[in-house]
């Protein structure tokens, strides 16, 4: 559908994490897509340089998630899940558990990466009450982790400035230190050396609370805090603590989730298998909203089996499985498995992460981080005003046909897994030009 901005029709839409005044007043308007690009309303090409929001990993505009999404609209446009089912979505759940690590093959349909963190979080909590253990009931999440949006998402995650305006949170939460150490690891690439130990943090928790930590939640590569990637082993030992002391482990995989580094997900990249693991974004490639939660036989067959008859989960969204986010999901498998995108990523990603690092030196470039096809550019910020420069590098790059997402004064990269080397040449070289501009 073409729509046409009208005058003042900016003013009704409260936007999500945005500075709704100074937006409204200068607009960055995105009005079509295809391939790896958007074009504004004018018709002028931007480079997708973030997947939309970490999500479009397969390119936008394909036309085999489009078509099998208006195939089932003309099936079916929706039925419940509750107490009925439709056979798209467990096929969409059967063609997942195929795609997800070896183990974690049981599906919870949720519609957003907010709604899978906190059902995550209620199956850890259910999980251990069924096992009888009801006195687990401590959440643990890590500084500078995002988890969403939603009270449990928004209480184990480490943004401050999410928590900051609400007061009320979840109580029983912790966190872990982050782990970024610019000190001892800046510039590194790929997985840094220093920092396994940070894991041990858990382990002064337990020391701490005894046996009534639930889970732990951590995002492998913690990407809207400006792409933290964990340190060589420190996800190995989050594992092994996990285990020792009867914790479930939970690897948020909205980001690195649907071959962004290289694999199907995060955990096979690492080699560290999490009891339960969360996604959404890349599922149906962003064209329709689904999030899901993976899980282990056992966690599943332990609450089922806790539960004396009836209900054994009370928890599920209207939408869980919706037929037009099922149907968008098993092209969007489909996509990942037939092209390859995760092998895509490993060859391109020694490709991409010699373009990033070669803004080393380039004006305010404090660090660079990357991981298969993330990239975080660190910027020093302006004297008493943070994000200022970020943001002022965002619209550079946007006026000169780039799309970036900015967190604070940190660049962060992630383009869709289709992109070719001249893309990641342009995204780089756009870049740089706006920070020469912004050092000018
Ligand atoms: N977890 C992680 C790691 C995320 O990056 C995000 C979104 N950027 C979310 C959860 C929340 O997802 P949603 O916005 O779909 O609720």
């Amino acid at each position: 559908m073409n729509i046409t901005l009208r005058p003042n029709n900016l003013d009704a839409f409260w936007m999500p994490y945005t500075a709704n005044r100074s937006f409204k007043a200068s607009p960055r308007l995105l009005a079509r897509a295809e391939g790896v690009f958007y074009y504004t309303p004018e018709g002028r090409e931007v480079l997708d340089g973030t997947a939309g929001l970490w999500c479009v990993n397969a390119g936008h505009g394909r036309r085999e998630i489009a078509e099998a999404i208006k195939a089932q609209a003309d099936v079916m446009d929706f039925a419940p899940t509750f107490q009925m089912g439709h056979p798209i979505a467990f096929e969409a759940a059967a063609r997942l558990a195929e795609f997800t690590p070896d183990g974690l093959d049981r599906i919870f349909f949720t519609n957003s990466g907010s709604e899978s963190a906190d059902t995550a979080l209620k199956i850890a909590l259910a999980y251990h009450r069924a096992r009888g253990e009801g006195q687990r009931v401590r959440l643990v999440g890590r500084e500078r982790g995002y988890h969403g949006c939603g009270f449990g998402g928004m209480s184990v995650g480490g943004i401050v400035a999410n928590r900051r305006q609400f007061g009320a949170q979840l109580p029983f939460v912790d966190h872990l230190p982050h782990t970024h150490l610019p000190e001892k690891n800046r510039f590194a690439r790929g997985e840094p050396e220093h920092g396994a130990h940070l894991a041990d943090a858990l382990e002064d928790l337990v020391k701490l609370h005894g046996d009534t930590i639930a889970a732990v939640i951590v995002e492998p590569v913690a990407g809207s805090t400006g792409v933290l990637v964990p340190p060589k082993g420190y996800l190995r030992r989050l594992r092994e603590l996990c285990t020792r002391h009867g914790i479930l482990l939970i690897f948020d995989e909205v980001i690195t989730g649907f071959s962004r580094l290289g694999a199907g997900f995060a955990a096979e990249h690492f080699g560290v298998l999490p009891d339960i693991i969360t996604m959404a974004k890349g599922l149906t490639n962003a064209a329709v909203p689904m999030g899901a939660v993976a899980v282990t036989r056992e966690v599943y067959e332990t609450v089922l089996e806790g539960s004396p008859g009836g209900i054994e989960f009370f928890h599920g969204y209207t939408y869980s499985g919706h037929p037009l986010a099922a149907a968008a999901a098993i092209a969007s498998i489909r996509i990942h498995q037939e092209e390859d995108l995760a092998g895509r990523v490993r060859d391109l990603a020694p490709y991409w992460q010699e373009a990033a690092h070669s803004l080393r030196g380039a004006p305010f470039v404090t660090d660079i981080r990357d991981c298969g096809l993330i990239a975080g550019v660190e910027l020093e910020p302006v004297k008493d005003r943070p994000t200022e420069r970020g943001m002022r590098v965002l619209q550079r790059c946007f006026d000169d046909g780039l799309l970036v997402r900015v967190t604070g004064d940190i660049v962060a990269l992630s383009p869709p897994l289709t992109i070719e080397r001249r893309h990641v040449d342009r995204i780089f070289d756009t870049l740089d030009r706006a920070l020469r501009k912004e050092a000018a």
